[in-house]
């Protein structure tokens, strides 16, 4: 039946394979369907909750939900409303795009199979392979350093989502002396983040995307009444 051949185009192709979930897990309230964001990291947000079962499916994903198709989408305003911001946040480059989508997707899905194997929610494959592309990156930044992917993964988490956390308890978390910690989470966090004189690479993100989805109609200062 060629399951994946057409996964690139699943998103337009809403409820092609909606009947036959034995375990399927919904895990997404209903998008709130609207026209025009305030800001990119809103319209992002709703998006990245929303369309995450596309093609790409981790295969913990497909164990988890017991059948091998990635398509989960349902033919709603609220998809298409998502398809239109996922399809600008697909112009950047790769690792931009995938620092938007650190930050701004779930890191784990919610899910309401009521299987007995299920613990009510399993991690999002599409935040798990940002990640990975965010994680290579950070590689090379501090090629003259040993290499503690948990301490990137962490510090790469905590400076997307602005979410903050002492030296000490990262150094912890992840079994390092802290100032080995402060030394990564410098370099790191001027990177991605900048300094307070030079952007980092999300915020050149944060302007790329902020300027796709405003083009596009979907970011605007002033909430419009009319659809684009
Ligand atoms: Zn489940």
């Amino acid at each position: 039946m060629g399951l994946n051949r057409d996964a690139q185009n699943l998103s337009r192709l809403p409820e092609t394979r909606a009947s036959g979930f034995l375990h399927f897990c919904p895990p997404f309230s209903p998008l709130p369907v609207r026209t025009v964001y305030s800001s990119p990291a809103a319209a992002l947000r709703d998006a990245l909750r929303h369309a995450v079962e596309r093609s790409g499916m981790s295969s913990l994903g497909v164990l988890h939900q017991g059948v091998p198709s990635p398509a989960t989408l349902t033919g709603t305003d609220a998809t298409a409303q998502a398809a239109r911001i996922r399809r600008q946040l697909d112009r950047l480059a790769p690792l931009p795009r995938a620092l938007l989508v650190v930050a701004y997707a779930p890191q784990a899905l919610k899910c309401s199979c009521g299987a007995r194997c299920c613990s009510g929610s399993y991690p999002n494959p599409e935040w798990a392979d940002a990640m990975r592309v965010a994680l290579a990156h950070v590689s090379t930044l501090l090629s003259g350093h040993a290499v503690n992917e948990r301490l990137h993964r962490a510090v790469v988490a905590n400076a997307l989502t602005r979410t903050k956390e002492t030296t000490v308890s990262l150094a912890q978390r992840c079994g390092v002396d802290r100032h080995t910690v402060a030394t990564h989470v410098s370099i790191i966090e001027a990177d991605l983040t900048g300094t307070r004189q030079t952007p980092g690479r999300f915020d050149h993100a944060t302007t790329r995307i902020d300027a796709l989805l405003r083009e596009a109609g979907i970011v605007a200062d002033e909430p419009r009444a009319q659809a684009a």
